[in-house]
């Protein structure tokens, strides 16, 4: 294999050239092909595997229980049937009022410009919902203006995804400056797991355009394992802070990822080494093809009470649910059945 240098790409670049193909991604990692089941090519093609290079030169070679890759590799347990799990746990179809809105929370509001993901987490919630159909074009942001003027109280726009930070930088100052005309608006967050898994998004470009903001800015990252956390991308995320962006992190809890205590204390201390805060920790939404990656209740419990004991508070995040029709995600600490 050639020395990736993806350090020195351009993001696009790296974007357009992800791994798609299971068998390529097996023979980089030095893994037999029989560790792909017959099952999961045909998982993949239901939601097709996707990765970047630069995330998979964090994975270890020869391990096929590399909590990276895990959180990747199509399976062949997610064609499996489970009447828990279904596709669309949350009800986000019902709280869409426009295309490219979802308005579920009172004061924020979110805004999806793309249905493109960097990587393709088996897990994710989303990995079922009609992008496509539901994405906003120019002429639609007059309305989307229109529904923010009419609910005063929102002040918050998140960017959400698909994720956000695969847009070029062009785009994303043409919707910034829309979202700056608002006045009632003061907040803009953008969630995406892109400076995770291809660390060069995080160019001058981007950090200019968020810095010369009038609005303040979040950055919400997404990393499940401290092992997403090299030198070159905790880099990358401090470069954000130092501009005084807000950077927090949010995790999913995974089975074979993340399940035990010390890689979660592990996680928080590494993000901290990157300046970024722990947000959310959240329990694994009931999506349909995710059932291998879930946790009983009564281990997540044992395991988060073990964070609790040896992190400080301000390192410990905050365990959540997500209830369909809930007013905000429901926090789930000292709640001993969920
Ligand atoms: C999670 C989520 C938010 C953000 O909620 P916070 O608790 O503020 O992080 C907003 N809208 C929707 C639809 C969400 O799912
Ligand atoms: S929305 Fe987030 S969790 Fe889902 S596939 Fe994209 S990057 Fe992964």
């Amino acid at each position: 294999m050639i020395n990736y240098l993806y350090q020195e790409q351009n993001w696009q670049k790296q974007l357009n050239d992800l791994i798609i193909d299971p068998l390529e991604l097996l023979n980089l990692l030095e893994l037999p092909k029989e560790h792909l089941l017959s099952g999961a090519i045909l998982a993949s093609n239901d939601f097709k595997l996707r990765v970047p290079r630069a995330f998979v030169k964090k994975m270890r070679k020869g391990d096929a229980h590399d909590p990276l890759l895990l959180q990747i590799l199509p399976h062949h347990l997610e064609l499996q049937e489970h009447p828990e799990f279904i596709t669309d746990p949350l009800g986000e179809e019902a709280a869409n009022q426009l295309p490219g809105v979802l308005h579920k929370y009172s004061s924020r509001f979110l805004l999806t410009l793309t249905g493109a993901c960097a990587v393709h987490c088996r897990y994710c919630f989303r990995r079922h919902f009609p992008y496509q159909e539901n994405l906003p074009k120019n002429e639609d942001w007059l309305n989307i203006k229109a529904y923010i003027e009419d609910h005063p109280l929102i002040n918050e726009v998140i960017l959400s995804g698909g994720d956000p930070l695969t847009l070029s930088n062009r785009k994303l100052q043409l919707w910034l400056e829309r979202i700056e005309s608002l006045p009632q608006i003061k907040i803009l967050r953008i969630h995406s797991r892109v400076p995770i898994v291809i660390p060069n998004r995080v160019d001058e470009e981007l950090i200019s355009l968020l810095k010369n903001s009038r609005l303040r800015i979040i950055v919400v990252v997404h990393s499940n394992h401290a092992s997403e956390l090299d030198d070159y991308t905790c880099n990358k995320l401090a470069a954000l802070s130092f501009e005084h962006i807000t950077v927090l992190n949010q995790a999913v809890f995974l089975k074979g990822v993340n399940d035990n205590a010390q890689t979660l204390i592990n996680l928080s201390h590494r993000l901290f080494e990157a300046r970024v805060m722990p947000y959310y920790l959240h329990v694994l939404d009931k999506v349909k093809g995710a059932q291998h990656f879930d946790v009983i209740s009564s281990e997540i419990n044992h395991i988060y009470q073990e964070v609790l004991a040896n992190l400080p508070g301000y390192l410990v995040p905050k365990l959540v649910r997500e209830i369909a029709g809930e007013k905000n995600k429901t926090p789930l600490f000292g709640v001993s059945t969920f």
